[in-house]
């Protein structure tokens, strides 16, 4: 159980992050959900997570591509919890085009989400992990943290900068009761995934059955889409006992994409 301990999750108002939330709201945890989206929407996914765990939920609709809302953000966390005990850097987004094409916007913001937002949540988590003498940092990185693909230029770069983040906050952090992974997974079926088809039909010339099964599908051995729920399932036995050694880690669920 997760009882009195709080987890933050960033990017949690769809996708992978909701099913995390989900999953450890089940153990009880106070939960931080963060996104954005239609507000009512929002507003009933925080009262069924209340309804799931019997403990609190907040949401916070930081953008997580400035550091001052993210300071904004985790001093809120801090307010109300007294600061975070697991947190799921999450939030993410993708952009497909070809290097010579890639609008520099794009670069900057991408990078901006899916690595630096990492760097200024853990940096203002861990004070508190430590001297808790627990934690649980978690990143949802990607098979394209191992492996390109071409016209992701910035996402894969990314992705492996924030594998790099987490095995050198892993060893900072090591002796302290806190651990840092990642979690790799190949395609899951969320809207990132089914946003990107259109712009890869345009890069690819491809029909939208041909994106799915020649590119989405064409490097994952087992032919199926990864689950969010499968995802988050691996990130409630990191926060368990079980997992306490694992730490530096980059955990892959990508139907054998990587094994490649
Ligand atoms: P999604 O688009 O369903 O969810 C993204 C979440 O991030 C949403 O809650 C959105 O509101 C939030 N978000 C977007 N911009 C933000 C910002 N500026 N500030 C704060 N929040 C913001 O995507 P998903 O597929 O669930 O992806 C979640 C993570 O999983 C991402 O890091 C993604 O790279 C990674 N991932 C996804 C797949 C996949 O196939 N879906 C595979 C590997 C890795």
């Amino acid at each position: 159980t997760l009882k009195g301990k709080t987890a933050l999750i960033t990017g949690s108002t769809s996708g992978i992050g909701l099913a995390y939330a989900k999953a450890l709201a089940g153990e009880g945890a106070n939960i931080i959900i963060n996104g954005f989206g239609d507000k009512d929407a929002i507003e009933k996914e925080r009262l069924a997570l209340e309804a799931t765990s019997g403990a609190k939920a907040h949401y916070s609709g930081h953008d997580l591509t400035k550091a001052d809302q993210i300071e904004a953000m985790m001093a809120e966390a801090a307010k109300a919890f007294g600061g975070v005990d697991i947190l799921i850097n999450n939030a993410g987004m993708q952009h497909v085009a070809p290097v010579e094409a890639f609008p520099v916007d794009k670069w900057d913001l991408i990078i901006a989400l899916n690595l630096t937002a990492a760097f200024h949540t853990t940096r203002l988590a861990v004070p508190y992990m430590k001297q808790q003498k627990w934690g649980r940092i978690i990143q949802t990185a990607s098979a394209h943290s191992k492996a390109a693909s071409p016209f992701k230029s910035a996402y894969v770069t990314a992705k492996h900068g924030l594998a790099g983040f987490t095995k050198t906050v892993a060893l900072e952090v090591a002796t302290f009761g806190v651990t840092a992974n990642c979690i790799s997974p190949g395609y899951v079926w969320t809207p990132l995934v089914e946003n990107q088809i259109p712009d890869t039909m345009k890069a690819r010339g491809m029909t939208r059955e041909q994106v799915i099964s020649d590119v989405l599908l064409a490097g994952q051995p087992t032919k199926e889409f990864v689950t969010a729920e499968q995802v988050a399932a691996i990130a409630l036995f990191l926060c368990s006992d079980a997992a306490s050694q694992i730490t530096g880690a980059n955990l892959s669920v990508d139907g054998g994409w990587t094994a490649q």
